[in-house]
């Protein structure tokens, strides 16, 4: 039998109705790439999102075809995220933090057929056009006085033309919740990149355990700022989530130094922001050299990789941040777990607390997992055994977008590459990723424990640990070190900062000083290219 209730698919038009009905006046600000401040209500983005699917249509844009954006993070971003997915045709969020080769590969591979970009990508966008194969249109998301004069693209589109062709009056198609919705590429560090082609399902079931209070907590009480990029796993979800929860977003456009940052949080009075480690150093740098505070700021989350724990003091015990620390994949859309304690942590003290939150957290419900050896035998939740990271659930893929990287699931799991453990709390804890481990004489030693501990130093600015080869232990770890302006920290002192801190035996074999570490695509540090440079460091 049966149950008698409403069969209505969960399709992301109807968080944009939702949010318009409900939440009307609730506001976006952008900070434009034209340099000023927007602001206006999510009737207004609802009203305009309607006259996108209009022009949309009208460039004969069809359900699943891709429509591409090269793009910041601002309203007309958020509006395309609306009226591309709303419409049933495909929101493909490009990375332009990409090679040119890498971005008209992904374009090609994808079949974008039409191009939104931010004035500022103009030069990407002169390096690829006549190179990408299917795309027919490109679009400036500007008005007609910040048009480019002069482009080597033929035919540029003006968005605000675009729109105002068109009228507010769209009905939001409804069809199969399992229709794509989104296609983000993983940023391929291994092998070509591959795509993770999101459902309307999925989105909204992700939508709905992101905002949980133990996940990422998000309420209509709450001005919701990503500094995460929509080209990033779509903002980890927050686009979605402010329309459902009724949140205030704030956008700051390309302008993510630590000045910028911090007068958008205080302005606005932001309560929730979010993006990677390497965000926040600018950040922090801003605010304890101008020895400020936050009026407001009261959580942030930090994910995409590890969160080093000296981070997470300085937000929590200088500025009375909270820090979630979360962890995910473009594969899971991305929440796969999120570090909010539980009762009985709520006595420890701090130091107790804060080896539970360098954790990366208990599954989100939606998320399950488990860890296996090489064997693929599933291994203890004790905390202590590390094995393979396997997960499974509605909006974790079931394989790639046209099957590249073969089927990539193991027994209905999907494999994700990253070395944990898990306690019997449920809280998992990534010791490495699978290629970033260092084996020392046939023993696992975590990259991630040596890097917080080499941030912790006040002297280093940032810190990245590889396994370099080594004639007797095959590999050993190595530290390569960026030292903060003017600091004169020497090897011996960092090795000496590890005694006492971890067993004598995973203490870096050397330290290389250098003035910048390669950061990938989405802020991490590109632990390949490192290894290129200084893999042999040791046989010398
Ligand atoms: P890529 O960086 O390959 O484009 P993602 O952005 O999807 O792909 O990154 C996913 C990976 O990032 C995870 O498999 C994991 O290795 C790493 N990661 C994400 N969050 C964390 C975290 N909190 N701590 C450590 N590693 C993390």
């Amino acid at each position: 039998m049966n149950g008698l209730m409403m069969d209505q698919p969960l399709l992301i038009s109807s968080l944009l109705t939702h949010a318009e009905r409900h939440h009307g006046d609730q506001l976006i600000v952008s900070r434009r790439v034209e340099g000023d401040i927007h602001r206006y209500t999510f009737r207004e983005l609802a009203e305009r999102s309607r006259r996108l699917a209009n022009a949309l249509a009208a460039q004969g844009i069809g359900q699943g075809d891709r429509v591409a954006t090269l793009a910041w993070n601002g309203y007309r971003h958020m509006e395309l995220y609306y009226a591309v997915s709303g419409s049933g045709a495909v929101l493909h969020t490009l990375n332009p933090r990409l090679h040119p080769d890498q971005v008209t590969w992904i374009a090609d591979h994808a079949e974008d057929q039409v191009l939104f970009f931010d004035l500022s990508f103009l030069p990407l966008i002169e390096a690829v056009a006549a190179r990408v194969k299917t795309i027919r249109a490109f679009v400036v998301m500007t008005d007609r006085e910040h048009m480019p004069k002069a482009s080597k693209v033929p035919g540029l589109l003006c968005y605000e033309d675009l729109i105002d062709a068109h009228s507010s009056q769209f009905q939001w198609p409804v069809f199969d919740e399992r229709a794509a919705s989104s296609l983000c590429y993983t940023s391929g560090t291994t092998g070509n990149p591959k795509g993770a082609l999101y459902s309307h399902r999925s989105t909204l079931l992700h939508t709905y355990a992101a905002a949980l209070p133990d996940a990422l907590d998000c309420s209509a009480k709450d001005v919701i700022l990503p500094v995460v990029p929509m080209f990033h796993v779509n903002a980890w979800g927050l686009p979605y989530v402010a329309c459902m929860v009724g949140a205030k977003l704030v956008f700051p456009g390309p302008w993510l130094d630590g000045k910028s940052l911090y007068e958008l949080f205080e302005s606005e009075c932001v309560t929730l922001s979010a993006g990677v480690p390497t965000v926040w150093q600018g950040l922090l740098a801003h605010v304890e050299g101008n020895g400020l505070g936050f009026r407001t700021m009261r959580r942030t989350i930090i994910g995409g990789s590890a969160c080093p724990p000296a981070m997470m003091r300085a937000f929590q015990q200088r500025y009375d941040v909270q820090v979630l620390h979360a962890w995910g994949m473009t594969e899971l859309s991305p929440v796969g777990t999120v570090c909010t304690l539980k009762p009985q942590h709520l006595a420890l003290d701090d130091e107790a607390r804060m080896a539970i939150q360098s954790k990366q957290g208990r599954s989100v419900f939606g998320v399950d997992m488990k860890i296996v050896g090489p064997d693929g035998a599933e291994l203890p939740h004790d905390g202590k055994t590390a094995g393979e990271l396997m997960v499974r659930g509605p909006w974790v893929i079931s394989g790639y977008f046209k099957g590249e990287g073969a089927g990539p699931l193991v027994d209905g799991w999907f494999p994700t590459g990253d070395v944990s453990t898990i306690d019997a709390d449920g809280f998992m804890q990534i010791t490495d990723r699978s290629k970033d481990v260092i084996k020392s004489g046939g023993e696992w030693i975590g990259s991630i424990d040596l890097e917080n501990i080499a941030m912790a130093h006040p002297a280093v600015e940032l810190a990245a640990c590889i396994a370099a080869r080594h004639p007797k232990w095959d590999e050993r770890p190595l530290l390569v070190v960026v030292r903060k302006p003017g600091q004169s920290l020497t090897r011996e002192e960092l090795i000496g900062f590890y005694e006492g801190r971890i067993a004598r035996w995973w203490t870096p074999d050397d330290v290389v000083f250098v003035d910048r570490i390669p950061l990938g695509a989405t802020g991490k540090v590109q632990k390949n290219l490192l290894r290129e440079a200084y893999g042999d460091h040791l046989l010398a």
